[in-house]
C-alpha cells in the first residue's frame, strides 16, 4: 500500500482499531472437524423457537402495523415495565422511566462509552474483563486503570483513592465474569459499592449470566446493594442469554438523569431498538414464560459444565488450575507460567482444538499463561476429546 495513496482517510479512531482476536479465532473454527471452545455463543438447543415463532406470529397478525412502525427512543412501554417489574419482585424498587430498551447489552457499552469516556478518561475495569467491552469503550481512547483480581474477582480494597482518582466509571461483571467464571461475594459487593459510594465512582454492572445459575445461591446484585449504599449503578440486561442473542434485545437500568442523556444517545445512534423484536419478547415472557423456560437451560448448563470438569480433572496436569463457575459458560485455566496461551493455541489449532487465549482480556499487563474455555455448544465426546489434546499439548509444553 505505499506505492499509492489511498482515495479516503479513515479517521484516527478508525485507524486505531484492531480485529478481535476472538473473531481472527471463531474463522479457523468454522471449519468442522475443529472442536471449538473459543466462542461464546448460548447453546442453541436453549432458544425456544416455537414459543419465540408463536411470539411473532401473534404480534403480527394482531398488531402488525404497530409492531412494523418507529417506535419511541426508550422502548416499548410494556416490555421497559416488565424489566421493572422483575427488578421490584427482586426487592429492587425501579421505575418506567429508569429503564431504557437497547439493541443487546454490547449496544449499551458503546452507548456508555459515548456518554463517559472523553479521550484520555480513566475507567476502572477488572483483570481480565469482557473483551468486547473493552473493544467498545476503546474506542472513545479511555485510559484503562485494571483493578487486581484474585481467585474470588475483583479485589474492592484495592480500588484506592489514587486508582480512583478523576475515574469516570467501574466496569464490573459481578456473576460469572467473563472470561473467568468467577462470581464476587456478597462480602465483596457489598464492599464494592460502599467502596465507590464513598469515591463516588459510578459502577456499571453487566449481568448478562445472573439468570444462569446453576449452583450454590443467588446473590443480590450491585444495583440492589449499591441503592442502599448510596452508589450509582447503571445495570445492564439482556435477553440473548435468556431467550436467544439473534434477538437483539436487552436494556439499561440507571438513574432519570443518565437515562435521560442515554435516550439522546440512541436516538442520534439508531433512533430505537427494533419494534417488533421488542414486542415478540414481550408477548414470549409477559405470562411468565421464563420461569418455565430456564430450569431446562439451567440444568443444560450444568451438564456441560459437569462435563468440562471432569474433563479437565482427568487429563490436566496438576500444574494447571481452573475455577470452578456456579453458573454461566465459562472456565479459566491458569497454565504454569513458562506455558504462552497464545503459543499453546496454535499447537492446538494444528490438533484442531481452539480456545481464547487470556491475554487479550486484559486492558493491562496481561497474564499470558491464561485461557478461556467455553463448554456450552460443544457435545460431551467433544469436551472430553478437546481436553485430552489440550492436556497432552500442555504436558508436552
Ligand atoms: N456483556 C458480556 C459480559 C457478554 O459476555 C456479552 C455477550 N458475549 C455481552 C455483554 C453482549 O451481549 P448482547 O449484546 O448480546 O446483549
Amino acid at each position: 500500500m505505499d506505492s499509492y495513496t489511498l482515495p479516503y482517510t479513515f479517521s484516527q479512531r478508525a485507524q486505531k482499531l484492531t480485529s478481535s482476536t476472538i473473531r481472527e479465532i471463531l474463522k479457523v473454527t468454522e471449519r468442522p472437524e475443529v472442536i471449538s471452545f473459543a466462542g461464546g455463543l448460548p447453546a442453541p438447543g436453549g432458544f425456544p423457537v416455537e414459543e419465540i415463532n408463536a411470539a411473532f406470529d401473534r404480534v403480527l397478525q394482531q398488531n402488525g402495523r404497530s409492531a412494523l412502525q418507529y417506535g419511541p427512543t426508550e422502548g416499548y412501554t410494556p416490555l421497559r415495565q416488565w424489566v421493572a417489574d422483575d427488578f421490584r419482585k427482586r426487592g429492587v424498587d425501579i421505575s418506567l422511566d429508569e429503564v431504557l430498551i437497547v439493541s443487546g447489552s454490547q449496544q449499551a457499552l458503546d452507548m456508555l462509552g459515548k456518554l463517559f469516556i472523553d479521550p484520555g478518561s480513566k475507567v476502572l475495569v477488572e483483570a481480565p474483563s469482557y473483551l468486547g467491552a473493552l473493544q467498545s469503550f476503546s474506542l472513545f481512547e479511555p485510559v484503562y486503570a485494571p483493578v487486581p483480581t484474585d481467585e474470588g474477582g475483583l479485589i474492592p480494597e484495592r480500588i484506592t483513592d489514587t486508582l480512583a482518582a478523576g475515574a469516570r466509571f467501574l466496569y464490573a461483571l459481578p456473576n460469572f465474569q467473563n472470561p473467568t467464571g468467577v462470581s464476587l461475594s456478597t462480602a465483596r459487593r457489598q464492599a464494592l459499592v460502599e467502596r465507590c459510594a464513598a469515591l463516588q465512582l459510578p459502577i456499571v454492572e453487566d449481568d448478562p449470566y445472573g439468570e444462569l445459575r446453576y449452583a450454590g445461591e443467588p446473590l443480590p446484585g450491585l444495583l440492589q446493594l449499591g441503592r442502599k449504599a448510596g452508589a450509582t449503578v447503571v445495570r445492564l440486561g439482556t435477553f440473548s442469554k435468556v431467550l436467544a442473542p439473534g434477538l437483539r434485545l436487552g436494556y439499561i437500568v440507571a438513574p432519570r438523569p443518565i437515562i435521560a442523556k442515554l435516550v439522546q444517545i440512541k436516538q442520534a445512534t439508531d433512533l430505537h431498538t427494533a419494534t417488533v423484536s421488542q414486542m415478540a419478547v414481550y408477548e414470549t415472557i409477559k405470562g411468565g414464560f421464563l420461569e418455565q423456560h430456564l430450569p431446562a437451560v439451567r440444568d443444560l448448563y450444568k451438564r456441560q459444565c459437569g462435563y468440562m470438569l471432569e474433563a479437565l480433572q482427568e487429563h490436566f496436569p496438576d500444574t494447571c488450575s481452573y475455577t470452578r463457575p456456579e453458573g454461566g459458560m465459562f472456565i479459566w485455566v491458569t497454565l504454569p507460567e513458562h506455558i504462552d496461551g497464545s503459543r499453546l493455541l496454535e499447537r492446538a489449532i494444528e490438533r484442531n482444538v481452539a480456545f481464547v487465549p487470556g491475554a487479550p482480556f486484559y486492558a493491562g499487563s496481561p497474564k499470558t499463561n491464561t485461557l478461556r474455555l467455553s463448554f456450552v455448544t460443544v457435545s460431551e465426546d467433544r469436551i472430553r476429546k478437546g481436553v485430552q489434546i489440550l492436556g497432552e499439548l500442555i504436558r508436552a509444553s
